[in-house]
């Protein structure tokens, strides 16, 4: 959202998000540099950035505000230009016209204040900017300001719509593991234990090679189980195979359970197994299976192994379980839901630029050839996993960028579920 100081930019805010939050004062200058909120409209999200007004040749504070809106300009995926209708087109509106040219965004004129039919008529003029046709709203009174949004989300990219509260059938999850380390033994254990639910849900229609489990009150879809439960697995039980079966499961899934045989060294094939569920992008569980045959000495290796081995996961979480004796095996639903919880979770894009603008002040990217790339702005792109983009001036070092990204989970959790964080350079 851009345009000179007080053509109503934060009252279209406000309009937006439908919120008295972006602050709104009558003096121009009087405002915030660039503020990103969260919006929705017809079932889909987007994000909102304030900015406090964009003047050329601006001096001191006032170009600071103004080289903050060129950045939200640049990061942004469709840039709206308010201006004042009962003003015009001023010399100051043709010069952002000629800023916003050289952008290559694409650009929604508003011509706000257009609070009748009879000032509607002067947006006319607007024509003039070169922006194509105006669209006269008035952002305080909410006239016209639905059919902007509708002009909006026709020109930002698309993105998934938002099912929220619908039906949804059982979470999908996926047992997987080399052979003999104890899945068919697992799964006929809470099939006997808990209760296999043998009939579909009401609503969904499950596969037949999955079986449907309830534990911990909840029914959960376990995938491509066929196999396992008729034990044939082994009759067919090379690795081949094996690892044909664990990518299929882990693809139908959302959440996959990786069993490690806690009596034996982490091997290659566990490796494999722990990265095709990495790769794919689904929450993690990991379970140390036959925990029953764990002495005291095994257990004292088994942390040192834990700590060299799956270094790179340290996010997974991880439950000790003995399909044999039961231990445990009620601790695997909670870990399940913890990691679905974080596979879903979205940050609000606020907090995200708060926290990161903190981050960036106290430890700034190290200054390469006389300067230093800068992050401008993050937002989350997406859920399951989540997937966060860095909006820089410049690419980021790698070691930065695995910085941020361990900050971010230090901060923000994400336990059980793998993250993406891509960077985004300004070109
Ligand atoms: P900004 O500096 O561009 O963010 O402008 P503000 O949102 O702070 O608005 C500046 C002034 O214009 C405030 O007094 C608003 O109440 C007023 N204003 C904003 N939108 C409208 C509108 O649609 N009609 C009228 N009449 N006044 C408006
Ligand atoms: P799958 O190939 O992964 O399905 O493994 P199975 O469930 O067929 O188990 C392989 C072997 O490990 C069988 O002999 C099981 O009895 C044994 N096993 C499975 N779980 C446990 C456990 O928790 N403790 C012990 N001691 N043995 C187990």
């Amino acid at each position: 959202m851009v345009g000179r100081p007080n053509v109503g930019k934060s009252t279209l805010v406000n309009r937006i998000i439908g919120r008295r939050q972006a602050v709104v004062e009558d003096k121009p200058g009087v405002t915030r540099d660039r503020v990103p909120y969260d919006a929705q409209w017809n079932g889909r999200r987007f994000t909102v950035v304030d900015t406090g007004g964009w003047e050329p040749d601006a001096k001191d504070r006032a170009a600071a505000i103004a080289a903050q809106a060129e950045i939200a300009v640049q990061t942004a995926d469709v840039v709206i230009f308010v201006v004042d209708t009962m003003v015009g087109a001023t010399d100051v509106d043709e010069k952002a016209v000629k800023m916003l040219r050289r952008s290559h965004k694409p650009v929604i004129l508003v011509a706000n204040k257009a609070d009748n039919q009879a000032i509607e008529h002067e947006a006319v003029a607007l024509w003039s900017l070169g922006l194509g046709e105006p669209f006269p709203i008035s952002a305080l009174h909410g006239r016209g300001s639905g059919d902007l949004l509708d002009a909006i989300l026709a020109a930002v990219p698309p993105a998934p719509p938002i099912i929220e509260g619908g039906p949804r059938g059982p979470r999908r999850v996926a047992l997987v593991g080399r052979p003999n380390v104890g899945k068919s033994s697992l799964l006929n254990r809470v099939a006997r234990e808990e209760r296999a639910v043998v009939d579909s849900v009401a609503g969904t229609t499950v596969d037949p090679v999955d079986s449907l489990v309830e534990m911990d009150g909840e029914v959960w879809q376990f995938v491509d189980t066929a196999g396992l439960r008729k034990r044939v697995s082994h009759a067919s039980g090379t690795e081949y195979y094996a690892s044909l079966r664990t990518a299929g499961a882990v693809e139908a899934a959302e959440v996959a359970v990786v069993l490690l045989d806690a009596a034996e060294v982490i091997s290659e094939q566990d490796q494999r197994v722990l990265t095709s569920v990495v790769e794919a992008g689904r929450a993690l569980v990991i379970a140390f299976n036959k925990w029953d045959l764990v002495d005291d000495d095994r257990r004292n290796y088994l942390e040192k192994e834990v700590e060299r081995e799956l270094k790179r996961i340290p996010w997974a979480i991880r439950v000790n379980i003995s399909a044999k004796t039961g231990r445990a095996v009620d601790k695997l639903a909670p870990a399940i839901r913890r990691a679905l919880a974080s596979w879903e979770k979205r940050i609000l894009t606020g907090a995200l630029n708060q926290w990161l603008t903190a981050l960036t002040q106290a430890t700034p990217h190290p200054v390469r050839g006389g300067r230093a790339p800068r992050i401008m702005f993050a937002t989350q792109a997406g859920v399951s996993p989540p997937r966060f983009v860095l909006f820089t001036t410049a690419p980021l070092d790698a070691g930065y960028q695995r910085f941020v990204e361990r900050k971010l989970r230090e901060e923000f959790g994400f336990e059980g579920s793998p993250i993406e964080v891509s960077v985004r350079p300004r070109k």
